[in-house]
Parts: structure tokens; C-alpha cells; sequence
């Protein structure tokens, strides 16, 4: 089958199957074969690979992944698009679709089942509206992921990007980090997409992590204070992690944890990099 990437075969489809985007989906379809293009290089793809692919739409990319990897399991909500699917992916036998919501899919159960003992790739133009939830899920998990090829809203791929000192830097910023190495692969403009999206898009890739960029004893801590941080962004970082409900320590302990890693009671979350926020929870757990 020709290629799906360009919007007189997307359109072709749709009006073949009477389909109607669904906005509360997210759907917004890539119309663009060098962007496709740009994506499936970006994933780094080898023919004994196993991917997952989140939300396939009509199958445009899933056609790519399924020439480029060994196996893919496609994970689509939207129930009218899977006979579209049937379809456009008719002449693979690679590949299988999953009619469900990615946030209840048990990912650790398909890639023990189909991904020969090493970890998934997953690549996806992503739903914008749940982006951070599948994102976080994801890098939390701890599911076998060697890296995650995302179109995302433009914005977020920058929040995920940037260190301190920046507006755009905040708890997505850090957990992103401390799984993965985040990489913009491409900016995407509105016209690639068929409808077009209000915003502007970017593919990032994140690589994730072997072995954690920072020492932490206590992860959860560390990411309680991080979102103790920027739950209040313009208050000192004392009172905003006393003033935290999922936290009891007290003014005077947090003070002494600042003061042992070198940092001034007045300093603000915002002004902390991963590394501090690593060794802020441990000066703390010690508490
Ligand atoms: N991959 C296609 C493409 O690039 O043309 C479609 C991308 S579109 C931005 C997002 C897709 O994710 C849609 O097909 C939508 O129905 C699907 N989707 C939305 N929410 C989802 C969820 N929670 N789980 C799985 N798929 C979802």
C-alpha cells in the first residue's frame, strides 16, 4: 500500500470509512513523510526490535515501524479506528492492534511476551491531552524502555529540556532527566498534521537511563520534594516543603539540610538542579 504520510491518501481513508475525528482523543493525523521520516530515524530502529506504539491513528507510522522492527503492538482507544487499521496495515503480519487505553495496558506483560528479553523501544505521535501522564508512566514504571520517540506540543517538549533558571523548568523538567537524557529532534509545524493542531510540535527522543544520573536513598522522597518545589515556585523552598502536606519537617530541619549541602535557607526550589534535589533528600532522609 502507498504511503499513508501525505493528507490526499489520509483523506482518501477517512472518507472511505466515514471516520470522524474525535477532538477529546487528541487526534491529529502526521501528513508529512519527511517528518515520518525524521521520527523512525530518530528511533534508532533494528529489524529484531520490539516496539510499542501508542495511539496509531489510521496506521501511518505503524506502517514504518513495521517495515523498520520485528515486531509492534499498537495500542489505539479509539474503537472505529481499528477496521481503518485492518486495512491500512492488511500486507504486514508483524504487528498487532490493542483496543485500549495505553494508561491501562499492562506494558511489563507485552514486552515479557514479545519482546525476546530486551527492552522496548516505543514511538508515538502522542495524544497532547494526556502527554505528561504517558510520559510519567513510562519513565516510572520501571518497565524494560531502552528509549521513547515522541511528537509532543512544542512547549513540553522544552519544559522536558531545560535547567534551572528558566520558566519552562519544573517537575516534569527533573523527572525526565533523572530517567532519561532528553534530545529535540525536530520541530514540527501545525501544517503537518491533518486537522491541524493549535499549537506547535516537536519529536523528542529520551534515552533512557541505565543507571540514574544522580545517588538518591530515597526516590519518592526526592520526588516529593521536587513537587513540594514547584507547587508553590515563587516561595522559599523552606516553606514550601513545610508547608507540604505529603512532608512533616519542620522549618529549623529543613534549614540545617540546606546549610549541610551549601545552600541558603532563602534559596527557592526553581534554583535547584537535580543534583541538589538528590542531595537535599538524602541530607534529609537522614531526618
Ligand atoms: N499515530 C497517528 C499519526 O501519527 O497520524 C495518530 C496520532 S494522534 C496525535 C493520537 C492517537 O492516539 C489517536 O489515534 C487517538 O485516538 C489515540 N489515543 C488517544 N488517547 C489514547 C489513549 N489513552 N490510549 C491509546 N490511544 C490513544
Amino acid at each position: 500500500m502507498a504511503s499513508l504520510g501525505n493528507f490526499q491518501s489520509t483523506n482518501e481513508i477517512i472518507k472511505k470509512h466515514r471516520f470522524t475525528f474525535q477532538k477529546k482523543f487528541g487526534q491529529n493525523f502526521l501528513i508529512d513523510e519527511r517528518v515520518l521520516n525524521k521520527i523512525i530515524s530518530a528511533a534508532e530502529l533494528e529489524k529484531d526490535d520490539y516496539v510499542i506504539e501508542i495511539g496509531p491513528g489510521i496506521g501511518t507510522m505503524t506502517q514504518y515501524l513495521c517495515e523498520q522492527a520485528g515486531f509492534v503492538s499498537a495500542i489505539e482507544i479509539d474503537k472505529d479506528l481499528i477496521p481503518i487499521l485492518k486495512e491500512t496495515l492488511d500486507s504486514y503480519d508483524n504487528f498487532e492492534v490493542i483496543n485500549d487505553d495505553v494508561l491501562k495496558v499492562d506494558l511489563k506483560g507485552l514486552i515479557e511476551k514479545n519482546g525476546n528479553g530486551k527492552p522496548c523501544k516505543v514511538v508515538a505521535n502522542l495524544p497532547y491531552y494526556i502527554t505528561t501522564p504517558i510520559i510519567m508512566s513510562l519513565l516510572e514504571s520501571r518497565v524494560p524502555i531502552e528509549s521513547i520517540t515522541v511528537m509532543v506540543q512544542k512547549e513540553v517538549a522544552d519544559r522536558m529540556m531545560v535547567g534551572p533558571g528558566t520558566k519552562d523548568y519544573g517537575a516534569l523538567s527533573l523527572a525526565v532527566q533523572y530517567y532519561a537524557k532528553p534530545y529535540i529532534v525536530a520541530n514540527v509545524p501545525m501544517n503537518c498534521f491533518v486537522p491541524r493542531p493549535n499549537v506547535d510540535s516537536a519529536v523528542i527522543r529520551l534515552t533512557c537511563h541505565k543507571d540514574a544520573p544522580v545517588e538518591v536513598k530515597d526516590e519518592k522522597l526526592m520526588f516529593k520534594l521536587i513537587r513540594a518545589s514547584f507547587n508553590q515556585r515563587r516561595k522559599t523552598l523552606v516553606n514550601g516543603i513545610s508547608n507540604f502536606a505529603e512532608l512533616s519537617y519542620s522549618k529549623a530541619e529543613i534549614t540545617e539540610a540546606l546549610n549541610k549541602i551549601g545552600l541558603s535557607e532563602t534559596i527557592r526550589g526553581e534554583a535547584l538542579d537535580l543534583s541538589q534535589f538528590a542531595e537535599l533528600a538524602n541530607a534529609l532522609s537522614e531526618k
